[in-house]
């Protein structure tokens, strides 16, 4: 039987692609969005994939939702924390509101998802979580100290839970990508973007299809042996030691 697989933030950018890939590869897909409903709306329509509506910042609402996925699509077996966002600003600058939301986004939401999940996948001895980070967290990035913190828990989180669920089947690994061409990234006025593209090695952005290919291969069944590890998809911007 199909396994079932959530993407939050699944209905844009590279969350599009991750949820797209998954089924492809024949996963039964929710996916998670915030607030934009006609994007949501044009992705269902586009790909017949089912969207749930739910802040990931919130435990009891991701609990609500969580459930119900299960209850329409049967129980999960992959989750990929995928949502976030950024509120960039120097630390001299930045307000504690700017702070807690990329922290309750970004961070929080990776327990909030998981927590819910997580028992179900050790009675069933089989789950995999897949969380994004980025780059910024790996290296720290001028203007993202919320940002890169949030992203850099991410790491610490799945290095923990790894080895909690490892004897019951459960892996927990993390993709940090770089500069992908997504909306946000298209619309850099040209010059700044091709100074960006200038400290890429490889020489070009990377595809939100090549994300989801990560996501597809360390989702299978037969990637078990990769856990706790972290998948730097940067075309070589940043090589992590
Ligand atoms: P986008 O802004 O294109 O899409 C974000 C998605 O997350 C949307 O579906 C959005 O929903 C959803 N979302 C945002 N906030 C919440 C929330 N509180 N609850 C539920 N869903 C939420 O993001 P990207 O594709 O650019 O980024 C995806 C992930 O990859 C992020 O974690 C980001 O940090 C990471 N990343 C991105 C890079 C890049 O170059 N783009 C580089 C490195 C990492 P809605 O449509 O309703 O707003």
């Amino acid at each position: 039987m199909a396994r079932v697989a959530v993407v939050t933030g699944g209905t844009r950018g590279i969350g599009h692609a991750i949820s797209i890939g998954l089924k492809q590869a024949g996963y039964k897909v929710a996916a998670n969005y915030a607030g934009n409903d006609v994007a949501a709306e044009a992705f269902k329509k586009e790909t017949g994939i089912s969207v749930y509506k739910f802040d990931v910042g919130d435990f009891s609402s991701c609990g609500a939702a969580l459930k119900q996925i299960e209850a329409d699509l049967g129980p999960i077996d992959v989750l990929v924390n995928n949502a976030g966002i950024t509120r960039d600003g120097f630390l001299h600058k930045m307000t504690p509101e700017q702070w807690h939301e990329v922290i309750r986004v970004d961070l929080d939401s990776v327990f909030n998802t998981s927590r819910h999940v997580i028992e179900g996948m050790r009675a069933r001895g089989f789950g995999r979580i897949i969380n994004i980070s980025s780059i910024n967290g790996q290296k720290g990035q001028i203007g993202q100290a919320n940002y890169s913190a949030a992203k850099a828990g991410i790491i610490g989180f799945t290095k923990a839970l790894a080895q909690e669920g490892a004897a019951k089947g459960i892996t927990v690994n993390v993709i940090a990508p770089g500069y992908i061409r997504t909306e946000m990234v298209a619309a850099m006025k040209p010059e700044a973007l091709e100074k960006v593209v200038a400290t890429i090695p490889v020489g070009r952005l990377g595809e939100a299809e090549e994300i989801a290919r990560c996501v597809v291969f360390l989702a299978a069944d037969d990637a078990g042996f990769i856990n706790g590890s972290t998948l730097t998809v940067n075309g070589s911007q940043f090589i992590a030691g």
